[in-house]
């Protein structure tokens, strides 16, 4: 039953055993049934038939806003949009909820790899581990990255962040790499085989944003997206060609651990929470173990750029990144117990 998600019909019996699991224990879920809805090319699922399906009740408590949700989980749609929020944190999904047969819907895509992973964390992370933790300080060398108006350098500070966040997985015990830890130039393709070699267990690459808007502020947490889909940078809809990369193998596990990431991201520094996005950067595409990608603020925005040159926020940072990594670590030690 743990491999057979959405892909038959169970008993009536058996799947409303099933809902009252997934109403019962939110980690370790299963879903019921679920039924798929072909339209032109695309399969989506409902978000009534969603709902039913893990136990959740459906409303509608404002214009332009599905919810989902049960005692702990509240998850909410905006109509004909990719953002949603779960349990107050903002996820971007690939595709637009629309509506299907006169019912909105998500597609099958966004059901199974962004949204069925927040519910069943552990069950979807057995066969993971996490104990060989490989942070990506991005840039150096020749390539500075992002600057900031008073001339802050993107590469000194996610150093910085990296080596702050490294001592405190180190105390807990985990074994850290850094693919950097000077200030040298490493090629984007050599930083995915480097963790590999080393049998990383997880890959977390560390940078700060800049805009040409120098209002844009806040923090953004990537995944990679799942095949066929555009990233959130770019227009819904876009046409991608229907590529799969060594790290679409972990597009659950990838989501999970960027959604532990970007919790902790915002409620250690109450950060505008620009969500949990979906991209192709090469990290992220070569990496065979799940990875993802931070921007842990903008060089471009004054107030950032300050907060930045302050020792206590980029603490802040670090000891987030830690936490969220633990966060996914005891999940999969989670997973690894259950039965
Ligand atoms: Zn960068």
């Amino acid at each position: 039953m743990r491999t057979r998600r959405f892909s038959g019909r169970w008993p009536i019996a058996a799947a409303l055993a099933l809902a009252w699991l997934a109403a019962a224990s939110p980690a370790g879920a299963q879903p019921g049934v679920l039924r798929v809805v072909t339209a032109g090319r695309e399969r989506y699922v409902t978000l009534r038939d969603f709902a039913a399906a893990w136990g959740l009740s459906y409303s509608l408590p404002a214009a332009r806003l599905v919810e989902l949700s049960s005692s702990w989980t509240r998850i909410r749609f905006e109509t004909n949009s990719r953002e949603a929020w779960f349990n107050g944190l903002h996820i971007w999904l690939h595709a637009p909820v629309v509506t299907v047969q006169q019912r909105w819907a998500i597609t099958e895509a966004d059901a199974k790899k962004v949204i069925e992973p927040l519910l069943r964390k552990n069950a979807l992370l057995r066969g993971q581990r996490a104990r060989v933790i490989v942070l990506d300080p991005g840039h150096g060398g020749q390539d500075a990255g992002a600057q900031g108006r008073r001339g802050v350098q993107e590469k000194g500070m996610v150093l910085d962040i990296a080596k702050r966040a490294r001592t405190h997985l180190a105390n807990a015990g985990y074994k850290v790499y850094l693919t950097r830890d000077t200030d040298r130039f490493i090629e984007l393709e050599t930083r995915a085989a480097r963790a590999a070699a080393w049998g990383a267990d997880l890959f977390v690459s560390i940078h700060l944003n800049a805009a040409t808007a120098s209002t844009a502020k806040g923090i953004e947490t990537y995944v990679l997206a799942v095949p066929g889909y555009p990233p959130t940078s770019a227009a819904a809809g876009s046409s991608v060609p229907r590529l799969v990369f060594p790290g679409n193998r972990n597009d659950s596990a990838n989501a999970i651990l960027g959604y532990y990431l970007h919790k902790a991201l915002i409620d250690k520094t109450r950060a505008e929470d620009r969500g949990l996005r979906r991209a192709r950067f090469v990290v992220l595409k070569n990496c065979v173990r799940p990875a993802v990608l931070l921007e842990c603020g903008f060089l471009s925005n004054r107030n950032e750029e300050s907060l930045m040159l302050t020792s206590a926020h980029r603490e802040a940072l670090a000891l987030a990144i830690a936490k969220g990594i633990m966060d996914y670590s005891a999940a999969v030690r989670a997973a690894q117990a259950a039965p």
